[in-house]
């Protein structure tokens, strides 16, 4: 994440509507990857220093729960964050408010990445049938109102499905636990969910399908059977030097899912290592970045430490992962799609 200021010069984040020094509103420009600070002109119309003008996200209007600008003369009253929204929680049920708002800002980190990538990210529900969308729903273990007994997280044709009850740090400490998994948060989810996604756009119907099975295996084996016996018999035992996680043995296709979200981690956190002046900029190529990457996590997880909490970055990039890194970084570089 890039380090924002206020123009006051008062430093300022990413999920932030105001500045605590001049008071004045802020929002998060998509368009320039940059927080702004705008005056209304009147009702929902903003401007700023550059007399661009803006309006809230209809999400910050009627829920308070996004800080994204929308250009005045898009015809879409929402972010392009909250466009991507298929299914939103139901606003009744008295944590849901609080859940989705978690979900939303883990959401909104994920876009920035893509569209700092460079990646196209166009809402389905906006009749982009390649597009992608998001349901956010409740299961019968939150909500015992609800027809679904049990929702799992996961990817289908450009839905991304959540479970909004991985916004509670309780259940989802617990399902790590009992899943013995080294990490889990609602962005990862979100950045491995967009993994399968992105697989289906930039891999799957291109030449370099073939780079990718010689490096992760054929994702057409058989997919219900290989997490079937993924569960019932854990990883290989060498895991470790092959593959990022232990799930990520489990089928090609969930091995590209996680090394995807492991770029957009490793991206993400040295672009704010070098924000914040903890990192030199690293010079050089993909190889050089991982490289920096490998020892700057060590330090991380060693302050993690010294306040007591568990590894920031709890993971070992083995030669074979970081092969496959490196195939993710030329897919996403050589990436011709459309913005
Ligand atoms: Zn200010
Ligand atoms: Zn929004
Ligand atoms: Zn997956």
């Amino acid at each position: 994440m890039k380090r924002f200021n206020c123009a006051c010069g008062q430093p300022v984040f990413f999920d932030n509507s105001r500045c605590l020094r001049c008071g004045g509103h802020l929002g998060f420009d998509p368009e320039r990857l940059d927080i702004v600070r705008i005056n209304q002109a009147s009702g929902n119309h903003w401007s700023d220093a550059d007399a661009t003008e803006f309006k809230l996200c209809a999400n910050s209007v009627a829920h308070g729960n996004c800080n994204w600008l929308v250009l005045v003369y898009d015809t879409d009253d929402y972010c392009l964050s909250c466009r991507l929204n298929r299914t939103i929680p139901n606003l009744d049920h008295p944590e849901n408010p609080r859940r989705w708002r978690t979900l939303e800002s883990a959401k909104r980190r994920l876009v920035y990445s893509l569209l700092a990538l460079g990646l196209p990210v166009q809402s389905k529900v906006r009749g982009w049938p390649l597009g992608l969308a998001f349901d956010f729903v409740e299961d019968q273990r939150s909500n015992p109102d609800v027809a679904d007994a049990f929702v799992l997280t996961h990817h289908a044709d450009g839905v991304i499905t959540l479970n909004i009850h991985e916004a509670d740090d309780v259940v989802r400490v617990g399902v790590r636990e009992s899943m013995n998994e080294r990490y889990r948060t609602v962005l990862g989810h979100f950045r491995h969910e967009s993994g399968h996604y992105y697989f289906q756009q930039l891999v799957a119907f291109a030449p370099v399908v073939e780079d990718f099975r010689a490096l992760f295996g054929d994702e057409r084996n058989d997919y219900a059977a290989a997490l079937e016996r993924a569960y019932n018999e854990g990883p290989p035992p060498d895991w470790g030097d092959r593959y990022i996680s232990a799930y990520a043995a489990s089928h090609p296709s969930e091995d590209w899912a996680e090394t995807w979200a492991h770029y957009l981690h490793i991206t993400d956190c040295l672009e704010t290592a070098v924000a914040f002046g903890l990192h030199e900029p690293v010079a050089g190529d993909f190889a050089a970045a991982l490289t920096a990457w490998s020892a700057f996590s060590i330090s991380l997880n060693e302050i993690n430490r010294s306040l007591g909490l568990a590894d920031a970055y709890p993971f070992h990039i083995n030669e074979v992962t970081a092969d496959k890194l490196q195939l993710v970084h030329d897919i996403i570089v050589g990436s011709t799609l459309p913005r």
